[in-house]
């Protein structure tokens, strides 16, 4: 694959809370880099998640070490600090904003499973998404690909302002991570080796662990 000038560079960017990142995560974005010739996919995990708030979220620094971790081995993943960091809660079109400023020129490619895609049009600034990115829904098990709610406000956007791929079924979710994890069920092969490693070492979703300890 040749490497485009700076200026057409095509990015993908995958947001998520990655509270473990799993392989359901690491697959999607190798498909959706592979189907898009993606030059990039950016991992963003997100400062204090607004739709999790109501919920405990592990420390975005064990977070972002997780998603370091797991994609440190593949050369055209890299993991950015941009919602941590702003240490706001998280949406959608300040990450692509964001991700826009810092790549100027580059085209984006917002990468969501089909479930979060479905709430879509409970997303912040939902319209102006459409003009920092073009998103691309994965199917997940469990989650219906269903984009005809959209239709009506799709209707006057681009065609490919959204596609829809089939990506290799992976019934894996962090939440049930956190489960295996808080139960001393296995994790492994769910999760890259390192992370099952990290969640070991930091206590993580062990229930009373202090929380930093
Ligand atoms: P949780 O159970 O805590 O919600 P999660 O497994 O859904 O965790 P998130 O960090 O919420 O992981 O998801 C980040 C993104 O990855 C979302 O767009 C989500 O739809 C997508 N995603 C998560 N798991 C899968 C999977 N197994 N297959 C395809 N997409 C997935
Ligand atoms: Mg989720």
């Amino acid at each position: 694959m040749h490497e485009r000038g700076r200026r057409g560079r095509k990015l993908g960017v995958m947001g998520g809370t990655f509270d473990p990142i799993h392989h359901g995560h690491l697959v999607a974005a190798s498909e959706v880099a592979h189907r898009f010739d993606l030059d990039e996919v950016i991992f963003v995990p997100t400062g204090q998640p607004w739709q999790k708030s109501h919920k405990q979220v592990s420390p975005a620094e064990d977070r972002y070490l997780m998603t370091v971790i797991a994609t440190a081995s593949n050369p055209r993943f890299s993991v950015s600090r941009a919602d941590i960091d702003r240490g706001k809660m998280t949406y959608t079109v300040d990450t692509l904003r964001e991700m826009q400023s810092a790549h100027p020129g580059a085209e984006l490619y917002f990468i969501t499973g089909a479930d979060a895609l479905a709430s879509i049009l409970t997303w912040q600034d939902w319209a102006e998404l459409f003009d920092l990115a073009k998103f691309v829904g994965v199917s997940r098990p469990g989650y219906e690909l269903n984009i005809d709610h959209l239709q009506e406000h799709l209707r006057d956007l681009p065609a490919d302002a959204v596609t829809m791929i089939e990506v290799p079924a992976l019934a894996i979710s962090s939440s049930e991570c956190r489960r295996r994890a808080a139960e001393n069920r296995p994790v492994w092969y769910l999760v890259p080796d390192g992370v099952v490693q990290y969640i070991s070492k930091r206590h993580l979703y062990v229930p009373g662990a202090a929380e930093g300890s």
